[in-house]
């Protein structure tokens, strides 16, 4: 069977979704490859690298989703490429299923059988297939070099003939695996960091990270994530009042704040507000991951960096992991052959779509011209 690459179509996506190396896997396990030509351009993957790694090189996108058997790609189809889907194909690629009424409707119309890579489930045995993690890490990482390339000051405390400079104190909100990532990356750099998140149970994490751990004065016990598969439930109001009331307090003193925090299919819950940006002082930076969801400041523009009229710059960027092409797109191309290794138990270069396999049945939305979606709870955790 044939797997291809198209290039992304959606304005100023970088990413691809295989790689040189990513392919030379993908051949181990039987199949040939193609790509389109220039996929991989603005990854740093040019088609001379995929002719050597032993990819064919398709002239047009038409051509490639009219000869692949399975195309591997990062965004969902835009609709020019909902037209080329057929029956019989494999898609895999983020789908957005909840709200994607068109490719769902397309699916089942053409019989494509779709794998849509955010529902990879969230058990030890899929880590490796999981591009929602994968991408996150990169946000989380690039929010906060971001933050430092519009912050005027050291991350790192010195002292120096010129003078004393005090470290930076940067707030992570939510330590989801973005959040995790941006402690990291910001630890690393010297700054004085906290974080909090609405599940109490990763403070030992973020405090061996190195940062601090932000505690409520609050009797209620915290959301429990472990009813809601790791993620955050909705907090009760007394306790969202509490966090607001902490974040308040510190926000003078913070240079640079990091939101991540999200619950599953709402919009972002506003934790940083108008007057939170107000007291910060000039030169201060916020980057709201969460912008494209409605943002946890309201202020964030989705998209654009601001300035606010106290001299915040706040950046709304939702596109992170293209800012990092080369990486995330080695990190996602990775998570496909993944999930390619496990459609092809045999090695024989034939998809052998096991809809009793957890990972594959969560991850499919559609199959044999039926929408799959959402699918059962998975057997094994
Ligand atoms: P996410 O992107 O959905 O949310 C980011 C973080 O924001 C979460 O930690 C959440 O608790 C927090 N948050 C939500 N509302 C908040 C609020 N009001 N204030 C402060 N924080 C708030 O999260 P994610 O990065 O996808 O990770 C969610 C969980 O799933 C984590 O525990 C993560 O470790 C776990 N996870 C498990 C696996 C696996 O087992 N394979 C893979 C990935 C993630």
């Amino acid at each position: 069977m044939k797997i291809g690459t198209p290039k992304e179509v959606f304005g100023g996506e970088n990413r691809v979704g295989m790689t040189p190396e990513s392919a030379k896997q993908l051949q181990k396990l039987g199949y040939d490859c193609m790509i389109e030509a220039g996929a991989g351009a603005n990854a740093g993957f040019s088609d001379a690298l995929y002719k050597e790694a032993g990819v064919e090189v398709v002239k047009t996108a038409a051509a490639l989703w009219k000869e692949a058997d399975i195309v591997a790609k990062v965004r969902q189809p835009e609709a020019v490429e909902l037209k080329r889907m057929r029956e019989g194909q494999t898609l895999i690629s983020f789908f957005s299923p909840a709200a994607n009424d068109k490719g769902m409707d397309a699916a089942k119309k053409t019989g494509t059988n779709v794998i849509a890579m955010e529902m990879v489930p969230r058990i030890s045995r899929a880590q490796k297939m999981d591009a929602l993690s994968s991408m996150a890490n990169i946000a989380g990482y690039r929010a906060v070099i971001e933050a430092g390339n519009n912050f005027p000051r050291f991350f790192t405390g010195q002292i120096t003939a010129a003078g004393k400079v005090p470290p930076a104190k940067v707030l992570v909100v939510g330590a989801g695996v973005a959040g995790l990532a941006a402690i990291g990356t910001s630890t690393s750099l010297g700054a004085i960091t906290y974080a909090f998140d609405v599940r109490p149970e990763v403070a030992e994490q973020v405090e061996s990270m190195g940062a601090e751990f932000v505690f409520l004065d609050f009797e209620e016990e915290q959301a429990d994530g472990a009813a809601t598969g790791g993620y955050a439930a909705v907090s009760s109001p007394e306790f969202a009042a509490a966090q607001l009331a902490k974040f308040r307090e510190i926000a003078p003193d913070m240079d640079i704040v990091i939101t991540t925090a999200l619950i599953p299919n709402r919009e972002a819950p506003e934790l940083w507000t108008k007057d939170m940006v107000e007291s910060m002082k000039p030169g201060s930076v916020i980057v709201d991951l969460a912008a494209e969801k409605g943002g946890n400041c309201k202020m964030t523009v989705m998209d654009e960096k601001i300035v606010t009229d106290n001299g915040v710059t706040i950046i709304g960027y939702t596109d992170f992991p293209s800012r990092m092409a080369a990486q995330a797109s080695t990190l996602y191309a990775t998570n496909i052959r993944h999930m390619m290794t496990d459609l092809t138990p045999e090695k024989d270069g034939q998809i052998n779509h096991n809809m009793e396999d957890d990972v594959i049945r969560g991850a499919t939305v559609a199959f044999n011209k039926e929408i799959t979606f959402p699918p059962p709870p998975p057997k094994v955790q």
